[in-house]
């Protein structure tokens, strides 16, 4: 394999550079505009999997018509649906939760995902500087009731490996803060970056989590198992997180492979996410039914540690907002009736029914306990 550094800086980032796009001067004047508005980025490593248009990678990383579509449609959707900018206390760090934020250490990818939730700045120079890097360190050293960090981008992993010792031993030297996460696409899309001297340095910042990016089992090459296994061998933690993307991944046998194939490289499935409602990206959306239907399709007929939490990161900056598909059929205070896997329905008594206290007035007092299907 060549160099990471080397397949970073063959990427293709010109409309002249992307495979199977139409001939039609037309249409390639019209998609330069895209271009324009929303960076491209496909390393040499990635570029080299993609077989087609209709290919599931093709998808996720080379630009279309249909976001300058999406971006006229200003409605619903806008340039930053979490609301990040706006739970900013210094830039480049979003404190949402009581205990943990996420900080942004720079804003290159090793591809541009069509798809981002934060298309408005991934790509463009300049966003995260040495001096907004100093500030987010400096507030999470200054707010004891931060325990866990998400560094998150951009890719972290982009920075070179002197920078990243740095930046770990400087997170590392807070005392109150517990656990450390890395949110990075890098080892499933650029996987020559993960190094021996990347791993080195890696493990002396215990405990680190990985929280990766997979959506597709055509991403797990022989290369990316070699990249787990080495972050895995060091001891991190691996999880995944997946983005539900129509055409990419909305299907239940789809899912299936995905989450088997990283578990089989020591990933544990961690969250699907509904598609956020960002600018030039709606073509991406599936309805919500489709996960609770991925889900459904999952749970129970497969082993439990390949099932992740399907969330909703609420529009407006509410967090993100886990969604079961129902398997509850009643819940009153003298039993609760659900329904399994196979569709089965299933009687729990209550202690209360057992201990022979009343069953009549159970109902009414109960009703708000769960809810119930629709
Ligand atoms: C997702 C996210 C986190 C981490 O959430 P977990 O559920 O703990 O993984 C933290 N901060 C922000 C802003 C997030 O979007």
């Amino acid at each position: 394999m060549e160099p990471w550094q080397q397949q970073l800086s063959q990427s293709a980032v010109k409309i002249k550079d992307l495979p199977f796009i139409p001939e039609s001067p037309e249409y390639r004047e019209r998609l330069k505009k895209v271009g324009e508005l929303y960076p491209i980025r496909i390393n040499s490593y990635f570029l080299s999997l993609i077989k087609g248009p209709d290919d599931p990678l093709w998808k996720q990383v080379v630009p279309t018509l249909e976001e300058l579509d999406d971006y006229i449609d200003g409605d619903t959707l806008v340039a930053d649906p979490l609301n990040e900018e706006v739970d900013m206390p210094v830039p480049e760090l979003v404190h949402r939760y009581p205990d943990r934020v996420l900080l942004m250490i720079n804003n290159q990818c090793p591809i541009v995902c069509r798809f981002c939730t934060r298309k408005r700045k991934i790509g463009f120079p300049g966003v995260v500087t040495r001096e907004t890097l100093r500030q987010g360190i400096e507030y999470i050293r200054n707010h004891p009731e931060i325990r866990d960090v998400i560094m998150s981008g951009g890719d972290p992993l982009l920075v070179p490996d002197k920078e990243l010792d740095r930046i770990l031993g400087e997170l590392r030297s807070i005392p109150h803060l517990e656990i450390i996460r890395i949110g990075t696409r890098v080892p499933g899309t650029l996987p020559a970056r993960i190094t021996e001297n990347l791993c080195s340095i890696l493990k002396k910042y215990h405990p680190l989590y990985f929280n990766m990016h997979f959506n597709h089992p055509a991403e797990i090459t022989p290369e990316v198992e070699k990249a787990c296994a080495m972050l895995a061998d060091i001891g991190i933690p691996l999880g995944s997180q997946t983005v539900l993307l129509k055409g990419v991944n909305d299907d239940s046998q789809v899912m299936k492979e995905l989450m088997l194939k990283l578990l089989k490289n020591r990933v544990k499935p961690y969250y699907i996410y509904q598609a956020d409602m960002t600018e030039g990206t709606d073509h991406f959306r599936t309805s919500v039914q489709k996960g609770l239907d991925i889900i459904k399709d999952l749970m129970g007929h497969t082993s439990g540690m390949a099932v992740p939490y399907f969330v909703i990161d609420a529009p407006g900056g509410g967090g993100k907002v886990r969604l079961l598909p129902n398997s509850v059929v009643e819940h009153n205070k003298d039993e609760v009736v659900i329904t399994n896997y196979e569709g089965k329905v299933f009687r729990y008594s209550q202690p209360e029914r057992k201990n022979g206290t009343s069953s009549q007035n159970g109902k009414s007092k109960n009703q708000d306990m769960c809810q119930l299907p629709s």
